[in-house]
């Protein structure tokens, strides 16, 4: 990396979210005390950063340093990921009657999802930790993000999935080298039998005992969109939730940039989207209920958001709760016309999950939940090249014609 001057991190601990007992930043993940997640804080008044600080920096979600859970830029293993696009929406919008709203378009990472900004967070914390091997428990696109910094940082890597995800995804993950473990269950199960191998054979899994230092990597899909949008915050914005954690990332983003002086009070509205076979967190906020009850077998096109046990469901639907905003799901037909509206209005490719926010994002406006004046952003996550299968039944065939202009006039004169 170009940028030298800052070398050491502020990292100030381990904190837990219900207790606040606070631990040194080593690899742990649970209280002692209480059993409480625990969360990386930082010795914010340290850190001095102005508009100015990130500006001539590599546009990549390493410019943001200084709020990542690393003590030297040298352990960052780099692919490059972030400062993806905001893509200023035209014509979505105007079919929307919406007046302001972009497109956060992390398909574009190096490994087509914004799985890349917490594995790569992770995998440069477990090399300070200095871990021996890497893993994660994935729905899919972790498990190609995962591997793929691996594979740059030379960790032996293992890999935990379901049965039954998208071919393309899994034939991706498999390119990068690591051992993956097809686990006869869903992903709930995956992620059980990744939390004992950790323990038993001393894993650094990611998305586990790693986790604290892992979520901070997706704090950067806020810190971008603010700072894209001129060290502004959004009115609303709408993201794709499966566990919970980049929601409640984004969230301590957004907190942290207050916290270091480049916003002042939060005011943006935070909702969530689920798909409507695996929607725990949606069904606990339409209810106003105060726990979020497991789905037993989820069923949803948008297999990346497909856990019917939100690890951070509860931390997820209290922030949506906190920043005035709304939870909604939609169904696999929404889905699949949503990432179908988006390619042919911005030509922008999404996966399920990417279609499951547009989709919640038009109902929203419809229902009145979303004004017409508000500059909305909207998550997209995963990129459509990851699950071509799921659009292309709905799509029209191609025509097939000899190559001859004669046999072609007709369609395309429609004489
Ligand atoms: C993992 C994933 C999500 C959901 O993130 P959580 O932190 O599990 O809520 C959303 N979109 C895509 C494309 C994903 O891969
Ligand atoms: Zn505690």
């Amino acid at each position: 990396m170009r940028e030298v001057e800052v070398t050491m991190g502020q990292i100030g601990g381990l904190r837990c979210r219900e207790c606040s007992k606070e631990y040194d930043p080593s690899l742990r993940y649970v209280c002692e005390e209480c059993f409480g997640p625990l969360d990386v804080f930082y010795d914010y008044d340290a850190i001095k950063v102005t508009p100015e600080t990130f500006a001539p920096r590599d546009k990549t979600m390493w410019r943001y340093f200084e709020l990542l859970p690393l003590s030297s830029l040298s352990s960052v293993v780099n692919l490059w990921q972030g400062f993806t696009p905001l893509h200023r929406s035209k014509r979505l919008a105007a079919k929307l009657g919406l007046r302001e709203l972009y497109l956060k378009n992390d398909s574009v990472n190096p490994t087509f999802s914004f799985k890349d900004r917490p594995a790569g967070v992770g995998v440069s914390r477990a090399l300070e930790l200095e871990l021996k091997a890497i893993g994660c428990a994935s729905t899919g696109n972790l498990a190609a993000a995962t591997a793929a910094h691996a594979a740059v940082a030379g960790l032996p890597c293992y890999v935990f999935i379901p049965v039954g995800l998208e071919l393309p995804k899994v034939a991706q993950a498999l390119t990068y080298g690591p051992r993956i473990v097809e686990v006869e269950g869903d992903y709930d199960d995956a992620n059980r039998l990744a939390a004992q191998a950790a323990d038993a054979f001393n894993i650094g899994v990611l998305n586990i005992n790693l986790r604290p230092y892992y979520v901070e990597g997706s704090k950067t899909l806020a810190f971008e969109v603010a700072e894209q949008l001129g060290w502004e915050q959004p009115d609303h914005v709408i993201v794709p939730v499966g566990s919970g954690a980049m929601l409640h990332s984004i969230c301590k983003g957004f907190e942290e940039l207050r916290s270091v002086g480049l916003l002042d009070e939060i005011r943006v509205k935070v909702s969530a989207a689920q798909g409507q076979g695996c929607a725990p967190i949606v069904d606990a906020f339409k209810r106003g209920l105060n726990e979020v009850i497991p789905v037993e077998n989820p069923d949803t096109v948008a297999k990346s958001l497909a856990i019917g046990e939100p690890g951070d469901g509860l931390y997820a639907l209290k922030k949506v709760r906190k920043y005035n905003g709304y939870a909604e799901e939609a169904s696999d037909k929404e889905i699949v016309d949503a990432i179908r509206l988006l390619a042919e209005t911005e030509g922008i490719f999404t996966e399920p999950a990417g279609g499951v926010s547009v989709a919640v994002l038009k109902k929203m406006v419809d229902d009145g939940k979303i004004g017409r004046d508000e500059k909305v952003v909207c998550y997209i996550t995963g990129n459509g090249l990851k699950t071509p299968e799921v659009v292309l039944e709905s799509l029209p065939r191609p025509i097939v014609v000899k190559p001859d202009l004669e046999v072609l006039a007709p369609y395309i004169t429609g004489r």
